[in-house]
C-alpha cells in the first residue's frame, strides 16, 4: 500500500457543519467574546467566573452535538486501513467529543476536552459533564483548584513528541478545516513536506498556509471528506479532484 499510515490534523472546520461555531469570526470574537477573555490564563486569573461559564455553556451544548459525514468518513478511513494492516491518527486542535462520538480511536487532543477539567494544584485530570466553578473541587486533592482542561493561548499543547512521533512515521498528511493561523499546529504541513510526505487540505478554500500543500480540496468537509475516503480505499492513490 502506498498510503498506509495517515496522520490527520483536524481543526474547527470539521465540527462546523456538526453546528459547533468555528473560532475565527470576521470580528474577532469567539461566541461574542474577546479570545483573550476566555482563551488565556490572564483571562482566567482575571475573571475565573466568567471563563468556567463560557466553557460550560460549551460542553452543554456539546451533548446536542453529532457527528458529520466529515467525522464519518474519518472512522471508515482509520477502521479499513487498521483492518489492512495500516494505521490513521487523528490529531485534533477540536475540545469537542465529534471525533469520539463517531467511534474513531486513537485520537491526540493537542488543546486539551471541553469534557475534562484540571486540577491546578495536583494536576489531576477528570471527566467532567456537568458545570465548573472556582468552587469545584478537586476530586484527587480535595482543594478548590480546579480549570477547564483546555490549553490556552500561551500555553504548550498536550502530547507534542508523540505527534511528532506520528508525523515522522506517517507516509500521508492531510489537515481538514483548519485555518493555518494557530501554531504549533499551523507548523506540521511544512514540516511534513520537509520529510517529503504528500499534504493534502480540505477547507473551504485554501488556508493562510495553503500554498504549502501538495494539495487541496475545496467545499463543505462533509462532502469532500466522503468522497475522498471512498476513493482512497479503492484506488490508494490521491484523486486528482472530487
Ligand atoms: P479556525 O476557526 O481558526 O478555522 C476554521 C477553518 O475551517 C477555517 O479555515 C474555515 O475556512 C474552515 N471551515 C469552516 N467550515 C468548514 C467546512 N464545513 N468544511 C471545511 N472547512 C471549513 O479553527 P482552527 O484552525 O481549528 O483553530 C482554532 C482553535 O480554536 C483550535 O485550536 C481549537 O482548539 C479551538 N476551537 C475548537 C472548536 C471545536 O472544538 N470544535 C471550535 C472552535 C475553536
Amino acid at each position: 500500500m502506498q498510503y498506509s499510515r495517515i496522520a490527520v490534523l483536524t481543526g474547527a472546520g470539521i465540527s462546523a457543519e456538526s453546528g459547533v461555531p468555528v473560532f475565527r469570526s470576521e470580528d474577532g470574537l469567539w461566541e461574542q467574546h474577546r479570545i483573550e477573555d476566555v482563551a488565556t490564563y490572564e483571562g482566567f486569573a482575571r475573571d475565573p467566573v466568567l471563563v468556567h461559564n463560557f466553557y460550560n455553556k460549551m460542553r452543554q451544548e456539546l451533548k446536542s452535538r453529532e457527528p458529520n459525514p466529515a467525522h464519518i468518513a474519518l472512522t471508515k478511513l482509520q477502521e479499513e486501513l487498521t483492518a489492512r494492516g495500516g494505521q490513521v491518527t487523528i490529531i485534533t486542535q477540536n475540545i469537542d467529543d465529534l471525533h469520539e462520538k463517531a467511534h474513531s480511536q486513537h485520537v491526540i487532543h493537542m488543546h486539551g476536552e471541553l469534557n475534562k477539567l484540571l486540577c491546578e494544584r495536583c494536576g489531576a485530570r477528570i471527566d467532567f459533564d456537568g458545570n465548573s466553578s472556582p468552587d469545584t473541587v478537586c476530586p484527587k486533592c480535595g482543594k478548590k483548584a480546579m480549570r477547564p482542561d483546555i490549553v490556552w493561548f500561551g500555553e504548550i499543547p498536550y502530547h507534542m513528541e508523540e505527534i511528532q512521533q506520528v508525523l515522522f512515521a506517517c507516509d500521508l498528511f492531510l489537515a481538514v478545516g483548519t485555518s493555518g493561523v494557530v501554531y504549533p499546529a499551523a507548523g506540521f504541513v511544512s514540516m511534513c513536506r520537509h520529510l517529503g510526505k504528500p499534504c493534502v487540505e480540505f477547507n473551504l478554500e485554501p488556508s493562510v498556509v495553503g500554498n504549502v500543500f501538495n494539495h487541496g480540496y475545496y467545499g463543505k468537509a462533509g462532502t469532500t471528506m466522503p468522497k475522498f475516503v471512498d476513493y482512497l480505499l479503492e484506488h490508494d492513490a490521491l484523486p486528482e479532484k472530487l
